[in-house]
């Protein structure tokens, strides 16, 4: 498998702001790799690098075997994490503008109907929905027919029925062969989409894997997470090892037949809840478990659990 993209060593800082850490990654051809992590991580500055818009104070960068600016524009398809477009245009216009840039685009027609836009394709940028306009910013992307697509945080902001077709035409394009660098902070995206998803925190790259493999390595067990407006200051124990949340408490590591037995515990101390909710591990686990361990790393064999009752 060839490397569409490879970063070795990338370090960048702004000022007394370190952006980046050292990070080195490398992206297979016609993979979906997603860059996870949470504002601030160093994401953008990441894509930033790897489209040649920054340049690196370390390490280097290749793509589709070249250095960044050296690529053929048309090769590459990149949608920044802030882009607007002008407002009192339609989806066609736009297209048909971008289009005019390449020297061999694809056809308006045929990104309109890949993006799922066919239809509002003649109404105002600025009278579309969320989801619309990121689809029109999408399909601006692809015009040039990319083999590598660089999308920053492309569902941010958006509905869940848009985020759903965003994701259905990113499913699409990499069946198709294009190679699609995404970053997002939503865990539930990446573990959607992506064949390889890689951690960031705090400008380091934390962990890099498949999902499945992340989450069987690092997601823990199943849990039960339980969302109360109630104050748990001094609950009594309910018998196993609980932490609390922004929301309430999760419970790590519940069969389903002990349930019901968790239930009746907090009934008796008249712990009301609005949700319990019994899950599987997911990347969202994971990327918990890690970033709380780099955080932790002076003790990294003490579990991530808090006593019922104490801020995190
Ligand atoms: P993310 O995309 O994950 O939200 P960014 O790459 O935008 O993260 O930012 C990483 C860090 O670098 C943040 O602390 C941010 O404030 C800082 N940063 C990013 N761009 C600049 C810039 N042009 N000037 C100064 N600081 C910046």
């Amino acid at each position: 498998m060839t490397a569409a993209v490879t970063a070795e060593g990338i370090s960048k800082r702004y000022g007394d702001t370190i952006a980046l850490k050292d990070v080195s990654l490398s992206v297979d051809s016609g993979d979906v790799f997603a860059l996870v992590g949470p504002n601030g991580a160093g994401k953008t500055t990441l894509v930033r690098t790897l489209t040649g818009t920054t340049m690196p104070d370390a390490g280097s960068v290749t793509v589709l075997g070249q250095s960044p600016n050296q690529v053929k524009k048309g090769r590459i398809g990149l949608l920044p994490q802030s882009f607007t477009p002008p407002e009192r245009l339609s989806a066609r216009e736009l297209l048909g503008y971008y289009a005019g840039l390449y020297d061999d685009p694809r056809p308006v027609d045929d990104v309109l109907t890949d993006v799922g836009l066919e239809t509002a394709d003649e109404t105002w940028y600025t009278n579309l929905s969320g989801g619309q306009q990121r689809r029109v910013c999408v399909g601006i992307a692809l015009i040039n027919d990319p083999d590598l697509l660089f999308l920053d945080e492309p569902t941010t902001g958006i509905d869940p029925a848009g985020r759903q077709a965003l994701w259905s035409l990113i499913t699409d394009l990499a069946d198709d062969g294009t190679t699609v660098f995404l970053t997002t902070h939503y865990m539930e995206e990446a573990e959607q989409l992506a064949d390889q998803v890689a951690l960031l925190d705090s400008g380091s790259l934390v962990e890099v894997g498949r999902p499945t493999a992340l989450i069987e390595r690092y997601g823990g067990g199943t849990h039960l997470r339980i969302e109360t407006e109630q104050s748990l200051h001094g609950i009594e124990s309910l018998g196993v090892d609980v932490e609390t949340t922004e929301t309430g408490l999760r419970i790590p590591d519940v069969a389903p037949a002990e349930i019901g037995e968790i239930v009746s515990r907090l009934e008796a101390q008249g712990i009301d809840y609005e949700t319990l909710t019994w899950t599987e591990p997911s990347l969202e686990d994971v990327y918990l478990h890690l970033t709380t361990e780099t955080i932790n790393e002076q003790q990294p064999s003490e579990p991530a659990v808090n006593p019922v009752g104490e801020s995190q």
